[in-house]
């Protein structure tokens, strides 16, 4: 009998892609950081997205503080909308708590989900409570996006230049994996002044996010390894790498338009870190000796 081990969660997602079946309403289904749905008004566009945190898997009860584990839970949620180049708008929360939970654990995990609603515009208008083995924090988002925001990862183009935000790894080590700043209001700068091809939230690790982005355009990315902005948590490039969580933002833009994005949005540092170079699906390392090698990723498995 084949196990979801076997199979792993982008097999699994997979075949959950070749057995959806799409309504008319439905403008991307999955496989992007939110779906995009057509809304009651003409021309409007919802995003519809959800990001579940769970205890032993995504946190440590000992390590991470209730109010982060709340605030992370609709932080990566947000990520996603922004990725999108959407607005977040409304959340609903589904909890899923062992008996045994002290009602402040409850408290203060709502402190930070609040903390983080309020900052990021969101509204909370419900969710589920049920008894679990372990806490499950499930967040599901809806958000809009005007439809020349729209920003899927399926749009670089051959020539493209490759950006990210921030610095890559060590999220888990540095805490920074819960306590976030969704890229918000840097995506909404950055599309203000900029024609963006391609964009996608870095939740899986750069190497992992970069074959997204590739198999979605059908392009072959090519990135330095001089260039990747290691954190100074992350210390290493194979840590920036691979390490997951990082909660940045991944876009193309035309090789012609890479002059024009800014090296900072706000606080934010922005990096050119490479390109894409022929069509087919692929992507590249360029080591600093020169040499091109396969980038394989070698992140977080949930299976
Ligand atoms: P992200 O890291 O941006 O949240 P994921 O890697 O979790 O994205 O998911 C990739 C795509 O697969 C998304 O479009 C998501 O909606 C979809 N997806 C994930 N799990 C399921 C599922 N159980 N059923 C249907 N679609 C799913
Ligand atoms: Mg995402």
């Amino acid at each position: 009998m084949r196990t979801v081990r076997e199979v792993g969660e982008f097999g699994l997602i997979e075949r959950m892609r070749r057995r959806a079946r799409l309504a008319p309403s439905v403008v991307v289904g999955i496989g992007d950081d939110a779906a995009v749905l057509r809304g009651p008004g003409a021309g409007q566009r919802l995003l519809f997205a959800s990001d579940m945190v769970v205890e032993g898997v995504h946190f440590l009860r000992h390590r991470v503080s209730a109010r982060w584990v709340g605030w992370k839970a609709l932080a990566c949620n947000v990520s996603d909308i922004a990725a999108m180049g959407g607005v977040p708008r409304w959340a609903v929360v589904s909890l899923g708590l062992p008996r045994g939970t002290p009602v402040r654990f409850v408290d203060e995990l709502y402190a930070g989900l609040g903390r983080c609603a309020r900052r990021y515009g969101v509204a909370l208008v419900g969710g589920d409570t049920v008894r679990a083995p372990q806490v499950i924090v499930d967040v599901c988002i809806l958000g809009t996006v005007g439809p020349r925001r729209l920003t899927l990862r399926r749009g670089v183009r051959r020539g493209d230049a490759l950006f990210v935000t921030g610095r890559l790894g060590g999220s888990y080590r540095s805490g920074r994996h819960a306590r976030f700043l969704p890229r918000l209001a840097e995506a909404h700068a950055l599309l203000r002044r900029v024609a963006v091809h391609a964009m996608i939230d870095l939740s899986d690790g750069l190497a992992s996010d970069l074959w997204q982005m590739s198999r979605a355009s059908g392009v072959t990315l090519r990135v330095e390894a001089a260039k990747i902005p290691v954190a100074r948590a992350g210390r290493t490039l194979d840590r920036a790498l691979m390490d997951g969580e990082d909660f940045e933002l991944l876009f193309a833009v035309g090789a012609r338009e890479a002059a024009q994005v800014p090296r900072r949005l706000g606080r934010c540092p922005v990096t050119r870190i490479g390109s894409a170079v022929r069509r087919g699906v692929g992507v590249e390392l360029v080591r600093r000796d020169g040499r091109i090698t396969p980038l394989v990723p070698r992140g977080f498995r949930h299976f």
